[in-house]
């Protein structure tokens, strides 16, 4: 095992230090590109074949060729966290259009650059997830899928860093992104349920979302237990009235909302339903998934 941290570089384990690409990228000039965020848990890669589904569908939907097969990839992202050692861990795949010129068009650029990072994340501190988090809604709307389709996860993520920033300008962890007929849409990148008298609530992914996989999970699961769950458009009344809200997401899995835009969400802490997912949550995330070794 190398002391350094090895990347996976078109093909090739790199050192951290010496994985680069071109400042050409047209990933680097101008967002052009997809990726995914997936999770190791105990050994295993969570929910890998739903990852790479997505991927693959993010790229074909902007006419990006990933130059392996799906069955490569897999391969590529287990070889890649044995080599570093990790059983838990995230890993990142950034597939980018690759090295081209200054100008917008894409045939310049013959080869996609394809990278996979294995490393630790921590997204919220440990006492948040105890506690809940605070979120605010931001100006910034999301993205309309009439422009840029929120369910493509490309490298274009300036429309959801503007309202990370705007959020933290605020003093708050987490922003709460509308659509842009004033409807909620998702967190700046994480979904949002909430729990109304134990059923659940959260928006359709064609309002403009996301589709997450920690989303389609946690609806499964809320299923088995018994809760009902309801896909429905969402308005801030809605989230304000709610006994409980949580966000959903790869990095930060289940986080209670006890705060929305000051009002106190049911009791202020996190709610009996969201803490009985987040228990059912992590005992799934720990016992399924494609074995690294
Ligand atoms: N929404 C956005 C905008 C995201 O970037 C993400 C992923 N970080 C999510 C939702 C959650 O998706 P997933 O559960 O698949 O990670």
């Amino acid at each position: 095992m190398s002391s350094e941290l090895l990347v996976w570089l078109n093909g090739e384990l790199v050192s951290k230090s010496q994985a680069k690409v071109s400042v050409f990228d047209h990933g680097f000039l101008y967002g052009d590109g997809v990726f995914e965020g997936i999770r190791a848990y105990n050994g295993k890669v969570f929910m890998l074949d739903e990852h790479i589904d997505r991927l693959y569908d993010s790229a074909k939907s902007i006419w990006l060729n990933i130059p392996m097969t799906k069955e490569e990839m897999k391969a590529a992202i287990l070889q890649t966290l044995k080599v570093n050692g990790l059983r838990d861990a995230y890993i990142r795949v950034v597939v980018s259009r690759g090295e081209g010129d200054l100008g917008l068009d894409p045939r310049k650029c013959l080869k996609p650059n394809v990278v996979i990072i294995t490393d630790k994340i921590e997204l919220f501190p440990n006492e948040l997830y105890e506690r809940g988090i605070e979120m605010v809604t931001v100006s910034v709307r999301r993205n309309s899928p009439q422009a840029l389709n929120p369910n493509i996860k490309s490298l274009n993520y300036l429309n959801n860093i503007l309202a990370k920033i705007e959020a933290i300008n605020a003093g708050k962890p987490e922003g709460l992104m509308l659509t842009l007929d004033g409807y909620v849409a998702e967190g700046t990148g994480e979904n949002i349920f909430i729990v109304k008298r134990h059923e659940l609530f959260t928006p359709p992914a064609y309002m403009g979302i996301l589709k997450g996989i920690t989303r389609k999970v946690v609806m499964d699961l809320s299923r088995e237990i018994g809760y009902l769950v309801h896909e429905v458009v969402l308005t801030l009344h809605d989230v304000y009235t709610a006994d409980e809200c949580f966000i959903t997401g790869t990095a930060a899995e289940i986080v209670p909302v006890v705060k929305v835009d000051g009002r106190v969400i049911g009791n202020g802490v996190p709610g009996s339903v969201t803490k009985a997912l987040i228990q059912k949550f992590r005992e799934y995330t720990q016992k399924f998934g494609v074995p690294i070794d």
